[in-house]
């Protein structure tokens, strides 16, 4: 489970510290303001000695690698960098096979450490990066996308796409530290910014009613970054997160599908829309989560507020919450059973979804009946 170094989001902390208790694997994830230019104290404190090279990517870089070296440099620490085209192309092996070569000629050892300094496709490339270069060196992660403070940078998967499909290659491998700088934040769009907030919602859909309901009244400031909510939406979502992959690190026990709550239609939607910026992750995301909702209300699972309250916030921040909200064609029922049914969730021919009953109470239903999700889709594909 987690240990907390401050029980709740005190503002008078500089910062505040999780632990993702995975015995000798532990990690701290630590939350703050101001982090980044203190990386060279941060990873001196617990990774001592061992040197850094930071893999970004080049908008990243352009914001925000000035301080972070110069931290490093300050350290004794900075071995270089390697930097990446943004985007989600450079989770490929072309990649992966550039910056392997590029660390080893930056004389990156054994002890040393891979700081992955960007989103998510920073943290899984320079990740997975981490896991094989000479049989593994040390992993910081400094995710500066919300979706990766939230999500991607805490529970160890890293990896690369394949042209049958994302993440097919690639390794569980923890980091050995975890800085999310909050500030890092305000350079993001506002579409980013809202991407991310989707997972961040997600972690109150699945499980916690009370944090729902603190997002659908306090949103505004966690966008704004105003009066610490924006730690405390990280922090509760790291908690959350934390603590499934403490219980069922590598998905073997089940208690990590739970995070894949609208994930089988998200996944579904992305991959209509050929993974690319006509629909992001987030997004897809979010009308995942509001189908689950919906789905749920008419199997008489759950409430119609819960479902009604889904859509209203999602709508209230921007996200998108209908298939036809798509841009462009959207897809046809047919065509998403086709791709749900390829996502990893379908566990011998049946689909498995999570569905709930309620705001904060997810389950997993390893049953689908086909016919009434047929019939819902086609519902929901209906035109505009
Ligand atoms: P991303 O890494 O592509 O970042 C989105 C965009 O924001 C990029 O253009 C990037 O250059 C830019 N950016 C990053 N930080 C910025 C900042 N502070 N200011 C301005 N611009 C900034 O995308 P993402 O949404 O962070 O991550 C998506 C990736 O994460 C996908 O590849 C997905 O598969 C992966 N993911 C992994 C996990 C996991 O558990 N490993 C979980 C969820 C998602």
């Amino acid at each position: 489970m987690i240990r907390d170094s401050a029980s709740s989001s005190a503002e008078d902390e500089p910062e505040t510290t999780i632990t993702v208790a995975l015995g000798e694997r532990s990690y701290p994830i630590v939350i703050g303001e101001d982090l980044i230019s203190a990386t060279g104290r941060w990873i001196s404190a617990t990774v001592p000695n061992a040197r850094c090279a930071i893999v970004s990517d080049e908008t990243v870089a352009a914001l925000h690698l000035a301080p972070l070296k110069a931290s490093l440099d300050e350290a004794k620490l900075y071995l270089g960098e390697a930097i990446v085209m943004p985007g989600e192309a450079s989770k490929s092996f072309p990649v992966l096979a550039t910056l392997s070569e590029r660390l080893l000629e930056l004389g990156v050892e054994r002890g040393d450490c891979v700081v992955a300094f960007g989103g998510g496709v920073v943290g899984d490339l320079a990740g997975f990066a981490a896991s094989i270069l000479r049989r593994g060196v040390r992993l910081v992660q400094i995710p500066t996308t919300l979706l990766a403070q939230v999500d991607s940078s805490v529970g160890g998967k890293t990896g690369i796409d394949m042209p049958q499909g994302k993440n097919l290659i690639g390794a569980f491998y923890q980091p050995a530290l975890v800085l999310a700088d909050t500030n890092v934040l305000d350079t993001l769009t506002p579409r980013d910014f809202r991407c991310g907030y989707a997972e961040v919602a997600k972690y109150g859909l699945l499980g916690d009613a009370e944090f729902f309901a603190w997002l659908e009244q306090d949103w505004s400031d966690i966008f704004a970054g105003l009066g610490g909510a924006r730690r405390r939406a990280i922090e509760t979502s790291c908690r959350a997160k934390g603590a499934v992959v403490a219980e069922d690190e590598r998905e073997e026990s089940g208690a990590r599908a739970l995070l894949n709550l609208g994930h089988t239609f998200g996944h579904a939607l992305e991959a209509y829309a050929g993974y690319s910026d006509r629909l992001l992750h987030g997004e897809a995301i979010a009308i995942g989560m509001r189908l689950a909702f919906t789905f749920s209300f008419e199997q008489g699972l759950c409430p119609a507020d819960d479902a009604a309250r889904v859509k209203r916030h999602f709508e209230a921040v921007g996200l998108p919450t209908k298939i036809a909200d798509l841009p462009g064609e959207i897809p046809t029922a047919e065509q998403l059973l086709r791709l749900m049914a390829q996502d990893k969730k379908v566990k011998r021919g049946k689909l498995v979804l999570i569905l709930v009953r309620g705001v904060g109470a997810a389950f997993v239903e390893p049953d689908i009946d086909p016919a009434r999700l047929t019939q819902f889709l086609e519902k929901e594909c209906k035109g505009r």
